[in-house]
């Protein structure tokens, strides 16, 4: 019999894989090639699950991710528009703009929900792996922005201030992000080996540690930017007997695939969302390691 779910108050966060993709190939991409083909990818499945993650978990985040969720603003809209004002919305994307979308039309999104929006994370990498909209569309948005920086194999570790600099002024802070296809539970934490929380801690100001089993954050500022390095696991179930003896499926994160299946992990687990009906809440593990003031 499958274990029962448990996830944390609120809820697991629900990332919806939107059915459009984006024009980028990143080396370290690995949702494009469920873009490949299209078949069975349904705006309006996607928005029943959506409905049905909102019904049973109404304060939980969600997350728009591809693919590149701002391809099609008209149907990012639509799906947006299933999310009521309970929920953290957050968008990931390259904040893109081509023949056909402006940047004021960008700017006209962001404006129109600027309420419903928590914040936009925008994909800007130390190498050029994706086609970049200018970088002064950052500074005009309506809507808390974030830059996440892919820290990939042979970065070019000696430019990551100047990096930084780039987004001065711009009231962004900067996330940078290690290859969560190689994290490990025995290498989440270590920090002996890491080459990119050293090239870090000599470049920016450490300020502290926040984490609980399946993710952390180290806290940097530099020059008024705030930074953090962001490690995950590249699953999101941990399996864990409670003290009531009963072993759960833990669940951090819910994903709602191109199809509109919902999936209890990234790794292709489909969930039982009749199952998930009757998640066992815990309170959240995030929490702060160590705090430099
Ligand atoms: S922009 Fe995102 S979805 Fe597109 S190739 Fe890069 S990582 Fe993959």
């Amino acid at each position: 019999m499958p274990n029962p779910y448990k996830t944390r108050e609120g809820g697991a966060t629900v990332t919806v894989f939107v059915p459009y993709d984006c024009r980028n190939h990143c080396p370290f991409c690995i949702n494009k090639q469920e873009y490949a083909d299209m078949t069975g990818f349904s705006l309006e499945k996607i928005c029943a699950s959506i409905r049905r993650m909102d019904a049973i978990t109404p304060r939980c985040d969600f997350v728009f991710t591809g693919g590149e969720p701002m391809a099609d603003l008209e149907s990012l809209q639509t799906m947006l528009d299933c999310v009521p004002k309970t929920h953290r919305v957050f968008i990931n994307t390259t904040l893109p703009v081509f023949e056909g979308q402006s940047p004021e039309d960008v700017l006209a999104f962001f404006a129109h929900n600027r309420d419903k929006i928590t914040c936009v994370n925008i994909s800007r990498h130390m190498r050029k792996y994706v086609e970049e909209s200018p970088d002064e569309l950052i500074g005009r948005l309506s809507v808390p922005a974030r830059v996440n920086c892919v820290l990939w194999k042979n970065y070019p570790g000696q430019d990551l201030p100047a990096f930084v600099e780039r987004w001065k002024g711009r009231g962004v802070s900067i996330q940078f992000r290690y290859d969560y296809t190689d994290t490990t539970p025995e290498n989440l934490y270590r920090e002996d080996d890491d080459q990119i929380l050293h090239d870090l801690k000599k470049y920016f100001t450490y300020k502290g540690l926040d984490g609980c089993r399946m993710r952390n954050g180290y806290h940097f500022e530099y020059d008024g930017v705030e930074i953090t390095y962001h490690k995950t696991l590249p699953y999101s179930t941990i399996t864990e007997t409670g003290p009531d003896g009963v072993t759960y499926d833990i669940l951090y994160d819910v994903i709602i695939k191109q199809n509109g299946d919902v999936h209890s992990d990234w790794t292709g687990v489909p969930m039982d969302v009749a199952a998930y009906e009757k998640v066992v809440f815990e309170p959240d593990d995030q929490h702060w390691i160590e705090q430099i003031s």
